[in-house]
């Protein structure tokens, strides 16, 4: 999803996570508390050869409107103008990326698609072209066996399902309709 309502909120967080993410190394790319930043470097293993989108972790207490945003696993931030800034936001308290931190090979995964979706609303695609490219994603990290098989077949008939649904799926409930 795309969060119109955060912009101005999250600006000094992202200055923040610039400074912090001003190398090229990878270990510089996600920006956020430890463990959290730490932890998350090993999803980056797992995303597109060539992946170079800045990903900072939230911790939703920091921001106003804590609420809205303890909803969401991930989302993008659209700027006055209505480009999407180029830096994906993970909301350190989501039960994905608690998974992920604790180093769940699944839920590595499954963060890793959901970068991917969020990369797709960054180029400007739609939520539908998101949920495709998320649900392609993860059917081919299980393709190459770094899912397991049970967990993985379950989690794609969700993201399918998703994929047929109309309007956001749980994952993005509070997020304005595009
Ligand atoms: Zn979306």
């Amino acid at each position: 999803m795309t969060y119109r309502l955060f912009a101005a909120t999250l600006l000094s967080i992202a200055a923040l996570a610039g400074c912090a993410a001003a190398t090229n190394d990878r270990a510089g790319r996600i920006t956020g508390p430890e463990p959290d930043r730490r932890a998350a470097q090993r999803v980056l293993d797992l995303l597109p050869r060539g992946f170079d989108l800045p990903i900072a972790i939230i911790d939703p207490d920091g921001v106003p409107d804590s609420t809205a945003v303890r909803r969401l696993d991930a989302f993008t931030v659209a700027e006055p103008d209505g480009t999407i800034r180029p830096r994906i936001y993970l909301n350190r308290e989501s039960l994905v990326v608690r998974k992920a931190v604790k180093g769940s090979r699944f839920y590595l995964t499954v963060l890793a698609a959901i970068i991917v979706h969020e990369a797709v609303h960054v180029r400007g695609g739609s939520e539908t072209d998101a949920r495709q490219a998320e649900t392609r994603f993860f059917a081919d990290l299980q393709a190459r066996g770094l899912v397991d098989p049970a967990d993985g077949d379950r989690y794609l008939a969700l993201l399918r399902s998703r994929e047929s649904a109309d309007g956001h799926s749980e994952r993005d409930r509070t997020a304005p309709r595009r």
